[in-house]
């Protein structure tokens, strides 16, 4: 018996040891993943509940590692966010976006492109100067960028990001609250941002379709974004059944595996040729 514990421990152990040498190893990895460039822009259109047409587009970081592959967001970002790592993150993915509109504005499209940051960036009292001068130099009409920031995080961070955000509003950058729903904010803060759109957690709109007081909750929400005057999006839409939903709800905007997965910048260039709603 005693020796089944023992050769228990012994495997513990190292398991946790590796764990942590993972982590570390990550660490050390994510300061060379922007200097190798390995980060990745992933697409996601955003699209009309009504009638389907192409509104917005969502950015979403994919770090492709040389030993463990492709990693998803999850993997890194709140890591990253952890130890400050997420400044150049978020620089490399608005550096990208503005490249990725400037193409679509010499083209004649007025499609709007949407980077998620953290309220670290809304901490940090260089990001709306480093925003402005990449819009400048790129010559780009601010109203094509977008940050998404999350209930939850803007309600961690207390009353700093305030400022912050009026600074981005008066260049002329939208803000949209992302997870919206999960974050328990009040209607009285909400009041005080200068947002232009709610994005509806995945949480309300998953299997929306069985639940009658689910439905309601989620008209309600569509009903307060409204009245707040801001556009209400849907995300996670994954089936028409929802779908339908969200477009009785009133709701403007949906996203989600229903219309298209996020994609790599060329798959998604693919996609919109031959997107017809
Ligand atoms: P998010 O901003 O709420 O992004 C939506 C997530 O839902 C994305 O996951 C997207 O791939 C996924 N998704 C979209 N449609 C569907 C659907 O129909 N069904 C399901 N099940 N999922 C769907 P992803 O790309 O793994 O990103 C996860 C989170 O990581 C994001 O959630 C965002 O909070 C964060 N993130 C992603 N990119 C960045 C970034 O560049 N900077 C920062 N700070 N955070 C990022
Ligand atoms: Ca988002
Ligand atoms: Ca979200
Ligand atoms: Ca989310």
């Amino acid at each position: 018996e005693s020796k089944r514990m023992r050769s228990h421990a012994s495997l513990y152990v190292p398991t946790l040891e590796a764990a942590r040498k993972q982590q570390l190893s990550l660490l050390s990895d994510l300061q060379e993943a922007v200097a190798q460039n390995q980060l990745r822009q992933f697409l996601q259109p955003k699209v009309s509940a009504l009638d389907g047409s192409l509104r917005g587009v969502e950015a979403l970081v994919r770090w492709q590692h040389p030993v463990r592959g492709w990693l998803p967001p999850n993997e890194f970002v709140p890591f990253a966010e952890h130890t400050g790592r997420i400044r150049q993150i978020t620089q490399w993915m608005l550096e990208r976006a503005v490249r990725t509109l400037s193409t679509w504005h010499a083209q004649g499209l007025q499609l709007s492109l949407a980077v998620n940051v953290s309220t670290l960036d809304l901490q940090d009292p260089g990001l709306v100067g480093r925003v402005a001068s990449l819009l400048k130099e790129a010559e780009l009409p601010a109203h094509l960028l977008h940050l998404e920031l999350t209930e939850s995080g803007l309600m961690a961070a207390g009353p700093e990001p305030i400022q912050v955000m009026h600074s981005l509003h008066e260049l002329g950058v939208k803000l949209s609250i992302d997870d919206f729903g999960t974050g328990q904010s009040s209607l009285a803060y909400l009041q005080m941002l200068p947002v232009h759109e709610l994005k509806i957690d995945r949480s309300f709109v998953d299997g929306v379709n069985f639940d009658a007081r689910r439905q309601e909750l989620l008209g309600s929400i569509v009903k307060l974004g409204h009245s707040l005057r801001l556009t209400v999006t849907a995300e996670g839409v994954e089936t028409e059944a929802e779908m339908a939903i969200l477009r009785n709800a009133g709701c403007d905007l949906v996203q989600g595996y229903l219309v298209a997965k996020p994609m790599d910048t060329p798959a998604f260039e693919q996609w919109r040729e031959q997107y017809r709603p």
